[in-house]
């Protein structure tokens, strides 16, 4: 169906030419699902961008060639004129980015969207087109279809965005689908909904997909054969049974080690040391070597090649090809691992640093020519909870469902966009009364990471300016050599480069433009930090060292943290205390172990349930 020889990707980049893909070579048959799997950075998005000949400005493929479909049908997909390629992509090629706030047009009703895609590649028009679009909202699980058709993308949480992505992409019935961490931002009822969709697609349609995450328990229930890329080269390719079953390279190992759970609860997890290295300059051996647990001095002596070690399956690393094999190299300490952070144990009679008592929040509904009030909308009705000092709880459910509207009122970010009622006591100062001098210190006790890194930082500030922004607001009595000082300690505690203070933004990956949103929470020493999603974007090795780096700090310093995630693996490994919201309204709490292993509700049996499970690991992972 797909066939991919030898690509290689280039960008030009302020550093030099960076060789994002180098040398990828893959097939993909009728109705197989293959998954891409790897690092931020890696070139897993690049190669899907590559596919779809979407590559950034900058961006050019230096080499090879990519085949779509079969005998009379075959195309070039690379040396198609772009005219031709227009219909190609959307139509026979179909694409699941990764996040739908920058892919739906904000100022089209989602409904004309679907039904631009109808129109565009099937022979449906007018009633029948939007027939089809209400049809596919339904399928990808969108209540009230009929009525949310006519909305704008900004009514739509981010799941919803998401799911109306994923409709407008399937409604053109393309022969090969690209979906590029296709369930990262949905919660898990949904992503079982969204992945037995696609299962079904494929039996249907025998369509092939290229399933670009990082999320290996997704990857065991749906592919059949898996690649794991590295530093823009795939490292491994087997089929998927045997790779989780037994990975043969050390990074693939590393990574199945980094999955966070309850069995590791009392441990650090093993986050790989260092990072993806830059690929602008040039690789004498292994580009792993300077990671990996049993680099030896040959490794840096030569590129290593793809050998193969059983039927369909390959590894790139010199531990399989026959040679000597020598003690390994000292390697450095994986960032976020400094110390062991065992689960913090609760304290008995300790006074709870936050305690939130019947929370409301209403969002007026606007309408009509003028945008006047006429109606309201209960986002939260009536929640209720504490957290102890030094302690984390972690708010769990479904998208919609007001996890994240309970977090931004406690951080204060409603004030006058919605009716705020009920107390959030921070040792005993109710949040919502305050004023003046005393709201910005409560800003500083309170911090927040957001679930979409790019979105929260300004992309005209360098790291080092966003870091210091907050810094300088809510601790004027700091001078400026003080907050450098803080600013670069900062940044070695969360794994970026020294350099990195002096890049912008959209330089980074997503995993770590995640940990400079984190610095900058972490910049004013807050006491409670509410942490909205903070590992959804990342991938499994990043994700455990900010996981480790979360855990270390709050033995540190003591911080509480109000988790919000539907990762239920990452609740297990660092949550003492679940709360499982529906509705706005809090379904069933407790003590993490005891929810999690015998839930009392029908509601939070049926959200364990739905969880994607990877054989050996237990019932983790997002
Ligand atoms: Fe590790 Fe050497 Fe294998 Fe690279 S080639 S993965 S450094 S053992």
């Amino acid at each position: 169906m797909l066939q991919i020889e030898d690509l290689q990707v280039e960008l030009d980049a302020d550093a030099g030419l960076v060789r994002a893909i180098d040398g990828l070579r893959l097939s993909i048959e009728r109705g197989e699902t293959f998954a891409l799997v790897g690092e931020s950075g890696c070139g897993k998005s690049m190669t899907a961008l590559a596919l779809m000949r979407l590559l950034p400005e900058n961006g050019h493929i230096a080499a090879g060639d990519v085949h779509l479909g079969q005998g009379s049908g075959r195309i070039d997909v690379l040396g198609l004129p772009e005219s031709q390629m227009r219909s190609v992509r959307g139509g026979r090629i179909g694409m699941i980015f990764q996040e739908p706030s920058t892919s739906l047009n904000p100022v089209m009703r989602v409904g004309d969207q679907i039904v631009e895609a109808i129109e565009t590649h099937t022979a449906l028009r007018g009633a029948a087109a939007r027939a089809k679009a209400i049809d596919w909202l339904k399928r990808v699980g969108i209540p009230e279809p009929e009525r949310r058709i006519d909305e704008y993308p900004f009514r739509m949480s981010g799941g919803q965005k998401q799911r109306v992505m994923i409709a407008m992409t399937l409604a053109a019935e393309p022969d090969f689908l690209v979906a590029d961490e296709p369930t990262t931002a949905l919660d898990v009822t949904i992503q079982a909904q969204i992945l037995d969709l696609l299962r079904d697609l494929q039996r249907e349609h025998r369509m092939g997909l290229l399933l670009i995450t990082h999320d290996l328990a997704v990857v065991s229930g749906m592919a059949q054969r898996v690649a794991l890329m590295y530093a823009g080269q795939i490292v491994e390719v087997a089929p998927a049974a045997e790779f989780f079953a037994a990975p043969k390279h050390p990074y693939a190992r590393a990574l199945l080690r980094a999955l966070p759970g309850a069995g590791r609860r009392d441990e650090p997890l093993e986050a790989i040391a260092g990072t993806v290295p830059p690929l602008w300059q040039s690789f004498e051996g292994c580009r792993f070597a300077p990671r990996c647990g049993q680099a030896m001095p040959r490794c840096s002596a030569a590129p290593p090649e793809l050998i193969d070690v059983d039927a369909g399956h390959q590894v790139r690393c010199v531990l399989y090809d026959g040679g000597p094999v020598a003690a390994p190299l000292p390697q450095p300490v994986a960032a976020g691992v400094r110390a062991p952070a065992p689960a913090a144990t609760p304290q008995e009679g300790a006074a709870p640093l936050l305690v939130v008592s019947d929370l409301k929040v209403r969002f007026p509904i606007k309408g009509g020519l003028f945008q006047r009030s006429v109606g309201h909308f209960d986002a939260v009705a009536g929640v209720s909870f504490s957290i102890p000092r030094g302690r984390t709880l972690a708010l769990v459910g479904e998208s919609g469902c007001g996890k994240t509207t309970t977090g931004k009122a406690i951080v204060q970010l409603l004030r006058g966009t919605a009716t705020i009622e009920g107390r959030a006591l921070l040792d005993g100062r109710n949040l919502f009364d305050l004023t003046g001098a005393e709201l910005l210190a409560a800003r500083r006790d309170v911090q927040i990471i957001f679930q979409d890194p790019f979105a929260s930082l300004n992309p005209r500030m360098r790291v080092a300016e966003l870091l210091d922004e907050g810094l300088a607001a809510l601790q004027p009595d700091l001078d400026a050599g003080a907050r450098r000082a803080r600013i670069e300690a900062l940044n070695d505690r969360v794994g970026l480069r020294r350099d990195a203070l002096d890049r912008y933004p959209h330089e980074f990956s997503g995993g770590q433009r995640q940990r400079i949103a984190i610095a900058r929470a972490l910049a004013v020493q807050p006491r409670l930090i509410v942490c909205d999603e903070p590992t959804s974007a990342l991938d499994v090795s990043v994700q455990a060292q900010i996981l480790n780096l979360l855990r270390e700090l709050q033995t540190e310093t003591g911080v509480s943290y109000l988790f919000i995630t539907h990762n239920i693996g990452v609740v297990e490994y660092i949550a003492d205390h679940i709360a499982v919201m529906r509705e706005g309204r809090i379904e069933e709490q407790g003590d993490c172990g005891p929810v999690l292993s015998s839930p009392k509700q029908d509601y939070t049996r049926r959200l364990l349930a739905a969880v994607p499970k990877l054989p050996g690991v237990g019932p983790v992972i997002s």
